[in-house]
């Protein structure tokens, strides 16, 4: 059973609203509906989503809400909402509050004990990660890198040091500066640029960070971007401290020291006398 009601009739509820990345049609039945339901639509900017709420006809009232008045116009939606009015929040393109305004809002509704309920749909990301033949089983989302300093050093090292798929936004004007710092940093990974997506001059882009850069001194960066940052095709070296961490597992406890040895060197695929020798050494 449900735990919430997320029927859209329902009255005192906040919907989130993903809303297309580029191609129109890539809005849900589901969002439609919703948009043409609640009492009133909260937009990041409402001559943005204009075209789109004329474009499926909806005609619900529409106000903004930015990073500049959010704290203001929450309390105002909150006090909607408890009067028993429904509301939907959308962003310029995509899901709101990723990289986009939102998240005081929906924390604000949730503390007063009112339902947010999220109306699933593109997402910039999520859509360039899935076509992008990198590992998707765990992957880090970095919004955008901060543009200099400290930040943007510790930024650049998470992205050399990361075991998984790391995944940021970045403009056309900076992204050759930050190709250059990723080749100075991140050595064999391969980089994926999902460019224009869903548009009419969708790209992907792949290679070593100098093919990538080799690319775009041909042909002008331009569009919006999302960079994907796979992990090194060197494997990663097993120390005689990883093999001892993993020998203490509850797993391998009623096993002999030959029979763990085993055991753990087939998990960690080394040698069993090596393993043998460390479980030696650390007994
Ligand atoms: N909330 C949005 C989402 O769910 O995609 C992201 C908002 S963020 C302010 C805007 C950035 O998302 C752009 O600068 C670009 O990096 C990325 N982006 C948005 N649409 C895109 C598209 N069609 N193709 C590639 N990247 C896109």
């Amino acid at each position: 059973m449900d735990s919430q009601d997320n029927s859209i009739q329902a009255c005192g509820q906040l919907f989130i609203v993903a809303t297309p990345i580029g191609n129109l049609a890539d809005m849900t039945y589901r969002a439609i509906e919703t948009l043409k339901t609640v009492d009133w639509i909260a937009a990041e900017d409402t001559r943005v989503s204009g075209r789109l709420l004329e474009y499926y006809d909806i005609k619900t009232p529409m106000f903004a809400c930015h990073d500049h008045n959010e704290a203001k116009v929450a309390e105002r939606m909150l006090e909607r909402l408890r009067a028993g009015e429904s509301g939907a929040l959308i962003s310029d393109a995509g899901t709101p509050l990723i990289n986009d305004p939102g998240y005081r809002l929906v924390r604000k509704i949730r503390e007063a004990g009112l339902n947010v309920v999220p109306i699933p749909g593109a997402c910039s990301p999520i859509t360039a990660l899935c076509a992008s033949g990198l590992a998707t089983d765990q992957f880090t989302y970095m919004g955008f890198l901060a543009r200099s300093g400290r930040a943007r050093t510790v930024q650049l090292q998470t992205l050399a040091d990361a075991k998984h798929t790391c995944v940021f936004l970045e403009s056309p004007k900076r992204i050759v500066k930050t190709l250059q710092n990723l080749a100075d940093v991140v050595g064999t990974k391969e980089i994926c640029i999902g460019r224009e997506l869903t548009k009419l001059h969708e790209e992907f882009v792949s290679g070593s960070a100098s093919d990538v850069i080799a690319h775009f001194n041909k042909h002008t960066p331009r569009g919006e971007m999302v960079v994907m940052v796979g992990v090194s095709q060197t494997p990663v070296e097993i120390t005689d401290a990883m093999i001892a961490v993993e020998a203490k597992q509850a797993v391998y406890e009623t096993l002999s020291p030959s029979a763990r040895a085993r055991a753990v060197a087939q998990k960690l695929d080394v040698k069993r006398s090596r393993v043998y020798d460390v479980l030696m050494a650390s007994s």
